[in-house]
């Protein structure tokens, strides 16, 4: 993703330092924002999600992305509509 985070601090000082040596650190931003999620984006989607498939950090990212509400692009191996279904469980579960 195209967050800015400093390589040289500590976890504490920098709670984005998961994405140091990331995947995705020297790849296009765009390939995991695809517009839409049909026709081309799906393969776009697919290409994102194999980035993420090799990527150390995926665990981490995608925690990030579901503690912030990333609702847009591929974070941590999962297309937007994917975290959207894991918040709407949690959130059954929650009230359950
Ligand atoms: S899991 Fe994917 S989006 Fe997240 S840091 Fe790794 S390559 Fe980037």
């Amino acid at each position: 993703m195209a967050l800015v985070y400093n390589e040289t601090r500590t976890e504490a000082e920098n709670p984005l330092k998961w994405r140091t040596g990331a995947a995705c650190k020297d790849t296009d931003p765009d390939l995991f924002f695809p517009i839409g999620s049909t026709g081309a984006a799906v393969e776009q989607i697919d290409d994102a999600k194999a980035v993420c498939g090799t990527c150390h950090a995926q665990v981490d990212c995608l925690d990030f992305a579901l503690d912030t509400n990333q609702d847009s692009g591929v974070w941590g191996g999962l297309s937007e509509e994917e975290r959207r279904d894991i918040r709407r469980a949690r959130r059954r579960l929650a009230a359950n």
